[in-house]
């Protein structure tokens, strides 16, 4: 039976107060979100709770308080799983209602954060939950009359600042890894997409996490974000968003406690179409999927094409076919595949690029009509966009892709490489030997080989240069929420 998503919104009650210490929590001021759903809600916005210097202060020291006294960190492992595993099975459970809060906060199409983001997140809390009864720690191999114990201990507080792409699906990435380590978390939504993780610290405290493990604080960026960053009884912060921002979490950190920080950044990825590639048009939907999916609004979309001359004129045909039909439209619709942009300033910033492309040479090689209300910007293809562009070099975070050529594989390298970005790259080639040879000299997180956007959570996920560092995902991303402690015992006597 299918679901009315539009009366499903009308009939919503979101909770927009802060989850603080294991309960919901009132804060004195507010601020305002608005929705771009097209619902009831839509027209009047939703007054968030925004927390003060003062609720980030309680959130911390109560995070701090379930660590210091172990309620968390001194389960057995087996226990800590097994809460874990209630959390993903609430989250299922939940998984409608998760959806369309994600789809109302960002304009996401229904479909996918049903198909793709509940899901997702669900999955990465049940993953981490399963490798904590399973992971050892280590005895080093010293002289025998010493027993070197190398083991991982948590580290305390974490602070997880997010943007507003991907609010559960990169909540998640942070939150799950950082508590089945046995730290605390305090996590900070990105002001446009607070009600997924608020929700979520109401799921995470039925499913027993203990209170102050697991607190959520709504706020805007340069208070509450700040209040977060600086805090000195925070001992992480594992940041996504701009690079911009993330410098300012760097800044956080020296001026206050030296506290570790990790960042996702941005991305500007390239797609490598080298002499040899085949099946162009299954090449141009993957690219269009790379790109158009949630609006161009992905970290590590692929944004740039370069490809090898002879394919140009068929790669863009194929483009103008797939953008011919492509259903842009109302996120509460389960048909619809690219919905709005995130909000008015989304729209002006993408439209200023594509003047910035248009104004330095570039033409649009194919477009997507879209409807004048609301923060739709069309689907657009450019070509002929000098490579010092700022439409080249910047991330547009939006609907924008641009098709850049190059004659041979070095030159196809070197323009792949010449980006001050390093999260994803593809290529596109027959000889997979050749593939792999190319895929070697580009300076990304994640190379792709004739494929994009495989992912998974057995895979780590982060970049180079102004992509940032540390990497969320897989196993390696329990290290980062931990610290190795040597406990060395003298046995000679
Ligand atoms: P943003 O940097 O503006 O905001 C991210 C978070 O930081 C939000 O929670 C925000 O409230 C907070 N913040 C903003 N200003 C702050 C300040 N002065 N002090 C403290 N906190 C502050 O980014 P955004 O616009 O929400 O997200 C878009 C960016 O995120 C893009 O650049 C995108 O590429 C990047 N991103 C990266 C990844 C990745 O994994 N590499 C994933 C998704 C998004």
């Amino acid at each position: 039976m299918s679901i009315d998503w539009h009366e499903r919104a009308r009939l919503l009650t979101p909770d927009t107060r802060a989850f603080i210490n294991g309960r919901q929590h009132t804060t004195d001021g507010t601020f305002t979100t608005t929705s771009l759903a097209n619902t009831s809600l839509a027209n009047d916005g939703l007054e968030i709770a925004e927390c003060s210097d003062h609720d980030v202060d309680l959130a911390v020291k109560s995070a701090r308080s379930a660590f210091d006294d172990g309620r968390w960190r001194d389960l057995p492992p087996a226990a800590r799983k097994q809460r874990m595993l209630a959390f993903a099975d609430l989250i299922d459970l939940n998984r409608e209602e998760l959806a369309l809060l994600e789809t109302i906060d960002v304009g996401k199409p229904i479909g996918e954060s049903l198909r793709v983001d509940a899901p997702s997140a669900a999955k990465t809390v049940r993953w981490y939950a399963e490798a904590i009864d399973k992971r050892y720690d280590e005895i080093a191999p010293t002289t025998p009359d010493a027993i070197a114990l190398v083991t991982r201990e948590p580290l305390g507080v974490i602070g997880a600042v997010v943007p507003w792409n991907y609010p559960m699906i990169i909540s998640m990435w942070k939150v799950a890894p950082a508590l089945a380590m046995g730290n605390s978390v305090v996590l900070k939504p990105a002001e446009q997409s607070p009600l997924t993780a608020i929700a979520l610290a109401n799921l995470a405290s039925q499913a027993g996490i203990p209170d102050g493990v697991f607190s959520v604080i709504p706020g805007l960026g340069p208070t509450t974000g700040r209040a977060l960053g600086l805090h000195p009884q925070v001992d992480k912060i594992a940041f996504t968003g701009s690079p911009e921002t993330g410098a300012r979490f760097l800044a956080y950190a020296s001026e206050s406690n030296l506290k570790q920080v990790a960042l996702e950044l941005g991305g500007k990825s390239p797609h490598v179409i080298l002499s040899d590639a085949h099946d162009l048009a299954s090449i141009a939907e993957t690219i269009a999927w790379g790109i158009f999916y949630n609006a161009g609004q992905t970290c590590h979309a692929g944004s740039r094409v370069i490809v090898h001359p002879d394919h140009q004129d068929e790669l863009i045909e194929h483009l103008q076919t797939f953008l011919r039909d492509f259903p842009v439209g109302d996120p509460l619709s389960e048909t619809t595949s690219m919905g709005p942009l995130v909000d008015s300033t989304q729209l002006e910033t993408v439209g200023r690029y594509v003047t910035i492309a248009l104004e330095d040479g570039g033409s649009i090689a194919a477009q997507t009509p879209v409807a004048k209300e609301g923060t739709f910007y069309p689907p657009t293809v450019l070509t002929d966009v000098p490579a010092n562009s700022r439409a080249v070099r910047e991330e547009i975070f939006g609907p924008v892709l641009i098709i850049e050529t190059a004659p041979d594989d070095d030159s196809a390298v070197a323009a792949a490489n010449d980006t001050d970005y390093g999260l994803a790259a593809a290529v596109w080639s027959r000889d997979i030997g050749r593939a792999n040879r190319v895929a070697r000299r580009i300076r990304a997180g994640t190379v792709w080989i004739n494929t994009f956007d495989a992912a998974d959570i057995t895979t780590p996920f982060g970049g180079f240069g102004r992509s940032g560092f540390g990497r969320d995902r897989s196993l390696h991303a329990l290290d980062s929420y931990s610290a190795l402690k040597t406990t060395w015992t003298d046995i000679s006597h």
